[in-house]
């Protein structure tokens, strides 16, 4: 039988192989494959990295459909080669790959590129035709394509608001496409956007600069959408509030329907996806300050209590977990809250720089301080909270680098399980769009490097002799024979001797460690249900 679209979930392939968070699954593909099925259309979701090493096929399919990001580009370009060997079906591009508008079209030649939110756009396209060969592409707005040899952009597409977001219900048996989807962490989407719609006051490579119009600091939300100087919203790393807005909010029954139906289907670990889980709800729309009025404890205690009382979360036999909050939301109150309904969870809080003025300059809401005080909050209820930085970011210098040295510490002790460092890469749509990205070999990166690797591997120590709950995953590629084993709660990757089917549920003493990111382990039981929760 042909089905209607392959859809490729490129997101973090990068050339080839996924090397960081190979146990994730996010939501964009479940989302355009949602779209599909309510029109009538048959869909399968395939792993780019699956596809380029022969693992799953592309044939059987009439069209392609592909979810990635810009840093996916290599694997696009690979996947669309492969594809039109053998079809002669439409190649549509979609997701924060496209931001890179022309230059994207162009250089990887899709038959179409999705801009912004795909949902509205995808069903115009189907009801005009697309999939036919029969719609006026120039009447659709939110798409690129080539129009002979020229590049076409229509009309931006406006968001949807969220109650239109709702309309929308992701797949659910799609997940059944993903290998190892029993063990991986699947992303259920609670609301898209970000409410930070400060700027960054650093020069721009171009010239723009901040003119202190006092927009972003503005008591008129709607003003802070608009800047006179040009620079988009956010900090200036980021390209969530120029791509996606302020925050929309899915309703609490589509969230607690899908997240049902994925648990029944046996996905073990849930995570509830926002750019910030305590923007959820916060009131006024839109809602463009980052850090007033406070998170909306009623609701997100209303959505949690739900969601942790579904049969398979209550009797430990699943997991919940939230991940990205703002420092300034994440007070005692919210921490306890949390704590309450989601058990030692890992909130991810974004730090950046330890400078409290670099911070702000570079379009950050909060401070250093409002960090240290959501990591002690989280430990304090007994969460295990990640604390995130950049290095080689503009603005960056020896000041900077040495205060961010010294907050490393400071979180260590305060209590954040893991210092997550990232290199500067510059993002179409962000204010940093147009500068260069980190260098590996920057003395600073080095030293902030060195810190954090420093941080971290006394603390990876901390796991010998412990026994944590994991569900096997996939073969492990680093070490033959062996299987690796996802943590059914928070904590880290293990890897264990021996073969196991993906979704065995077991219960493992940590050895060693093997590395920065993984632990060797060995199984103490197989087990399916009976232990009690931890
Ligand atoms: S809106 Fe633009 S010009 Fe106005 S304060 Fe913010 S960054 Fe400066």
């Amino acid at each position: 039988m042909v089905i209607d679209i392959l859809i490729i979930d490129a997101l973090s392939a990068g050339s080839g192989r996924r090397v960081t968070s190979r146990d994730a699954i996010g939501c964009g593909p479940r989302s355009v494959a949602g779209v599909l099925e309510a029109s009538g259309f048959s869909c399968k979701i395939r792993r780019a990295e699956d596809v380029l090493t022969g693992r799953s096929g592309i044939r059987g399919f009439r069209h392609l459909a592909i979810s990635a990001m810009t840093m996916d580009a290599p694997s696009v370009r690979r996947i669309i080669r492969a594809w039109r060997r053998h079809h002669q079906g439409v190649v549509l591009l979609g997701g924060p790959i496209a931001t890179g508008g022309k230059q994207t079209l162009i250089s990887l030649k899709p038959t179409l590129m999705v801009v912004g939110e795909g949902e509205r756009t995808l069903d115009e396209l189907i009801r005009a035709g697309f999939f036919e060969d029969a719609a006026d592409l120039h009447a659709i707005d939110g798409i690129g394509f080539m129009d002979h040899d020229n590049p076409v952009f229509t009309a931006p597409r406006r968001r949807l608001t969220s109650q239109e977001l709702d309309s929308y219900r992701p797949s659910i048996t799609r997940i059944m496409d993903y290998p190892a989807y029993q063990a991986s962490r699947v992303y259920v989407e609670v609301l898209r956007g970000c409410s930070n719609f400060r700027r960054t006051t650093l020069e721009l490579p171009d010239g723009r600069v901040c003119i202190d119009c006092g927009n972003c600091d503005s008591p008129s939300l709607a003003d802070r959408l608009d800047c006179p100087a040009g620079i988009p919203p956010g900090c200036g790393f980021c390209s969530v509030p120029s791509t996606w807005g302020p925050p929309r909010e899915r309703s609490e029954q589509a969230i607690v329907d899908e997240v049902t139906g994925l648990l029944d289907l046996g996905v073990h670990r849930i995570v509830l996806e926002a750019p910030d889980f305590l923007d959820y709800r916060r009131g006024h729309v839109p809602q463009t300050d980052p850090c007033s009025p406070a998170a909306n404890l009623e609701a997100i205690e209303s959505l949690l209590s739900r969601l942790a009382s579904l049969p398979q979360i209550a009797e430990g036999n699943a997991h919940l977990s939230i991940e990205n909050v703002k420092a300034c939301l994440f007070t005692d109150e919210v921490a306890a809250l949390i704590a309450k309904y989601v058990h030692g969870t890992s909130p991810n809080i974004g730090l950046e720089t330890g400078s409290g003025s670099h911070m702000r300059s570079i379009g950050k809401g909060g401070s250093p301080e409002d960090v240290v005080r959501a990591v002690r909050a989280a430990r304090h209820h007994g969460m295990s909270p990640f604390v995130y930085l950049i290095y080689g970011l503009p603005g960056e210098n020896e000041q900077t680098a040495e205060e961010s040295i010294r907050l490393m510490k400071l979180l260590s002790d305060a209590g954040a399980e893991r210092i997550i460092l990232y290199g500067f890469q510059p993002l179409p749509g962000s204010a940093f769009a147009a500068f260069p990205p980190a260098s590996a070999k920057s003395h600073l990166g080095r030293r902030l490097r060195r810190a954090a690797e420093d941080i971290n591997r006394q603390k990876k120590t901390h796991y010998v002799g412990r026994v944590i709950r994991g569900v096997a995953a996939e073969p492990s590629l680093t070490h033959k024979g062996y299987t690796m084993v996802y943590p059914l709660g928070e904590g880290p990757i293990m890897t264990v001797l021996g073969g196991y089917s993906p979704g065995t549920v077991m219960k493992v003493r940590v050895v060693k460690p093997l590395s920065a990111g993984l632990l060797l382990g060995e199984v103490l039981r197989e087990d399916d249900r009976d232990w009690d929760v931890q």
